[in-house]
C-alpha cells in the first residue's frame, strides 16, 4: 500500500488570496453600483514591453525554421543569456560572478522553493517574519518545520525573525543557530530594505556559525537607495555564504513568460563538497532548461533599448508607490516600503487586526488590499497596498482612502 508524504497534510490551508476574492466578490455582489480598486495583488499589470516582444517573435520564427530551430535548452541555460548577466548584474556592480555559476530557470519561486533539497533534512531555518510564503511551505513539504501552532501561526522548529517597526524592519540575529538563513531584500510583503552595512552583518554572522543564506532579490530592479545592495554578492564574504535568487517578473513583466535564475558561486562549500555541483546536478536531472523563446526574451531585457523600456514601467509603478506612500503619510498612516519596492506597508488604524482593516477598507473606500497577517504571524496590524495598479486607479484609491480619515 503505497503512503503519501504526510508532511503536505501538516500545512494550513493558504486561505489568504481565496479568502480575499470571496469576501471581494460578496461585496461586489451586494454593492453592484461600487467601483472597486484593487491594489491587493503581487501581478504586475503592463503589457510586455517591445523591444522584448519583437525578440520573441524573431525567436518563436526561427523555432519554425530547420536550420535556426532549438530543441532542449542546456539546462543550465544558453551562453548568450549567462554571459549578459554576468555583465549587466554583476560586473556592473563590481561583483565577481562568472557565467557558470548562474543556473537559469523558469522563475524565482521555482529556486527559492526547490534549493532546500540539496540541503539535509535536519538543516534549522530561520526566516524574517512577515515574508513570502514559500520558505517555509517548502520546508515544510520536506518535514523540516517541526508541528505547526495553530493559534500563535508559527511551526515550532522553524527560527523565526519578526521584522517590525519596532527594530525598523530589520531582523535581528537570532540567538538559536539556523543553519539556513532566507533573506529577502527587498522584502516581501514589508519592502523595507537592508542596507550594505546592515547586509555585511549577516554575512559575517553566516560565514562565522557555518549557516548559508539563501538570497532572494527579485524585486531587485525597484531599489533606488545607493546604500542598497543590489546583489549579496557585493558583500565581501557573500561568496563563501550565500546563493542568490533573481526574476524577471517584476522587473520585466514575465510573470506569465516565466524566467529566472540563481547564482551560487563556487567557493560556497560543505566540506569538500561544492553546493554548486549538488545545484548543477539537481538542475540537471529535475529540469529540462528553460525555454530558448523566453531566454532570447531576456536577453532582449539587457539591450539598451530593452532595459530602457523595463525600467521606463519600473518607474511608472514607483510613481504609483510615491503616490500611495505620500498620500497615506499625509492622511495620518504610519507608512514603510515603498522606497526601494513596489509595495506599502502600513500600520492598520488603532486597534484593528489586519482583517478588520481589509472589511474597513473595502466597504467605506471600496479599495482592495492585502492583511499582513497572511505573510507571517509579526505582520498583525499591518496590511499591504501594491503599486502595481494603473496611475489613475492608484490616485483615486488614495484619495478615497485620505477621505475615510477626515
Ligand atoms: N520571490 C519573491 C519575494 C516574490 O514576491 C515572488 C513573487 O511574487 C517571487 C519570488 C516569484 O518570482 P517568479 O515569478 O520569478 O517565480
Amino acid at each position: 500500500m503505497f503512503k503519501i508524504n504526510e508532511n503536505y497534510l501538516k500545512l494550513p490551508g493558504s486561505y489568504l488570496f481565496s479568502t480575499i476574492a470571496k469576501k471581494v466578490a460578496a461585496y461586489q455582489q451586494a454593492n453592484p453600483d461600487k467601483t472597486i480598486i484593487r491594489l491587493g495583488i503581487g501581478d504586475v499589470t503592463l503589457p510586455i514591453v517591445p523591444a522584448v516582444v519583437e525578440a520573441i517573435h524573431k525567436a518563436a520564427d526561427e523555432m519554425g525554421h530547420a536550420e535556426t530551430f532549438h530543441g532542449y535548452a542546456p539546462d543550465l541555460g544558453y551562453d548568450f543569456l549567462r554571459e549578459a548577466i554576468v555583465q549587466k548584474d554583476y560586473m556592473a556592480w563590481g561583483c565577481r560572478i562568472s557565467p557558470d555559476e548562474i543556473f537559469i530557470s523558469d522563475g524565482a519561486k521555482s529556486d527559492c522553493g526547490n534549493i532546500q533539497e540539496i540541503f539535509s533534512p535536519d538543516s534549522r531555518i530561520a526566516v524574517c517574519d512577515p515574508v513570502y510564503p514559500v520558505y517555509v511551505d517548502s520546508n515544510v513539504m520536506a518535514g523540516r518545520t517541526g508541528e505547526y501552532d495553530e493559534a500563535k501561526g508559527m511551526w515550532s522548529n522553524v527560527i523565526y525573525m519578526p521584522c517590525r517597526s519596532e527594530n525598523h524592519f530589520v531582523p535581528e540575529l537570532p540567538k538559536e543557530t539556523p543553519d539556513l538563513i532566507y533573506l529577502c531584500n527587498p522584502n516581501n510583503p514589508t519592502g523595507t530594505t537592508l542596507t550594505r552595512e546592515q547586509l555585511k552583518v549577516w554575512v559575517d554572522y553566516a560565514n562565522r556559525i557555518g549557516a548559508v543564506i539563501l538570497y532572494d532579490a527579485a524585486y531587485e530592479a525597484y531599489i533606488a537607495e545607493p546604500e542598497v545592495p543590489h546583489s549579496i554578492f557585493e558583500i565581501q564574504g557573500a561568496r563563501t555564504c550565500a546563493i542568490e535568487f533573481r526574476s524577471f517578473s517584476k522587473k520585466a513583466g514575465f510573470t506569465g513568460v516565466r524566467l529566472g535564475f540563481t547564482v551560487v558561486p563556487k567557493d560556497l562549500m560543505c566540506g569538500d563538497v561544492m553546493l554548486h555541483s549538488l545545484w548543477a546536478r539537481r538542475h540537471g536531472t529535475k529540469f529540462n532548461g528553460a525555454p530558448y523563446i523566453e531566454q532570447r526574451a531576456g536577453l532582449a531585457v539587457y539591450s539598451e533599448e530593452g532595459n530602457r523600456q523595463v525600467m521606463e514601467q519600473v518607474a511608472y509603478y514607483m510613481r504609483n508607490a510615491r503616490v500611495i506612500y505620500n498620500g497615506l503619510k499625509e492622511a495620518g498612516y504610519m507608512v514603510y516600503g515603498g522606497v526601494n519596492s513596489p509595495y506599502i506597508w502600513l500600520k492598520t488604524e488603532q486597534g484593528m487586526t489586519s482583517w478588520e482593516f481589509f472589511d474597513h477598507l473595502l466597504e467605506q473606500a471600496n479599495v482592495v488590499g492585502t492583511p499582513g497577517s497572511g505573510f507571517g504571524p509579526s505582520g498583525e496590524g499591518y496590511f499591504r497596498l501594491t503599486a502595481f495598479g494603473t496611475y489613475e486607479n492608484t490616485v483615486e484609491a488614495v484619495e478615497r482612502i485620505k477621505a475615510l480619515r477626515k
